[in-house]
């Protein structure tokens, strides 16, 4: 059994760095105070709230840990800091005011009360991200949020009602002004901050000026590859940096397959 401890909203590091503790790190750690509650994370994973904070060990900068992280351990810790902070949210019944309790078939909060019985499980909001291309470019931005001269793909939440197609030709348009068409599924990746479901997209430009909110966005501009060399690009285990990266990988080729029937029309 691999354990997860958890101290208030935040996972916690042994001297080593490690978020996986065995028993015997969780019985040096903990000893006999008993933790608040387990939540089952897989069935070999289970994540330990609590009460007390551990002498020995450290909360964890999550970002930068997740970094780090095998596929398995991205997928463990993701969902554990997910349950972690639903957990935190949903104490008391949003109904009725009784305190919540874990259900005991599924991953579910039941409220105490007999009368009420108001059912909850874990949150997940969906969220678009999106590289728009034309030609041999792509549009890449920056948020007001992020470090100086770091430039990134596109990415908002889908709103209640609203279907995925519509969030990302809405999101688009607000955040830099520009129609798009021809969306392309790439993959997902959980994002615990702190319940993201992130929906990744290739798209193709349709018309529009570029254009930033200036609020959100401070600043849009189309790249070439070429051009990425001048900006600080998001972690390579991001959603967006594998969009990114995909696409690079895609103008390579293109670049060589040219190259050859350029070479080809000479002989
Ligand atoms: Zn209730």
């Amino acid at each position: 059994m691999i354990y997860l401890l958890a101290y208030n909203n935040r996972l916690l590091i042994d001297n080593a760095q490690c978020l996986f503790h065995g028993l015997e790190s969780v019985e040096n750690h903990v000893g006999y105070q008993s933790p608040l509650e387990t939540l089952v994370v897989e069935p070999s994973v289970k994540l330990m709230r609590l009460s007390r904070m551990p002498a020995e060990l450290e909360q964890v900068d999550l970002r930068s840990a997740l970094e780090l992280l095998s596929e398995d351990e991205y997928r463990w810790v993701s969902r554990a800091q997910q349950l972690l902070s639903w957990r935190l949210q949903h104490q008391h019944c949003g109904r009725c005011g009784e305190k919540m309790e874990q259900a005991d078939n599924e991953m579910a909060l039941v409220c105490s009360s007999d009368h009420c019985r108001n059912r909850v499980y874990p949150r997940i909001s969906p969220c678009i991200i999106v590289l728009v291309e034309y030609e041999d470019r792509a549009i890449l931005a920056h948020n007001s949020r992020f470090t100086p001269n770091r430039f990134s793909t596109l990415a908002g939440f889908v709103e209640a009602g609203e279907t995925v197609e519509r969030a990302v030709a809405r999101e688009i348009r607000e955040e830099v002004g520009v129609e798009v068409k021809g969306l392309r599924y790439f993959k997902s990746q959980a994002w615990p901050f702190p319940d993201s479901l992130m929906l990744a997209f290739h798209v193709e430009y349709a018309g529009g000026e570029l254009k930033p909110d200036g609020v959100e966005i401070t600043e849009a501009r189309w790249f070439t590859v070429d051009d990425l060399d001048s900006v600080e690009l998001p972690p390579p285990f991001s959603i967006s940096r594998q969009l990114i990266d995909d696409w690079i990988e895609r103008q390579r080729a293109a670049t060589k397959s040219s190259d050859k029937e350029r070479r080809s029309t000479l002989e």
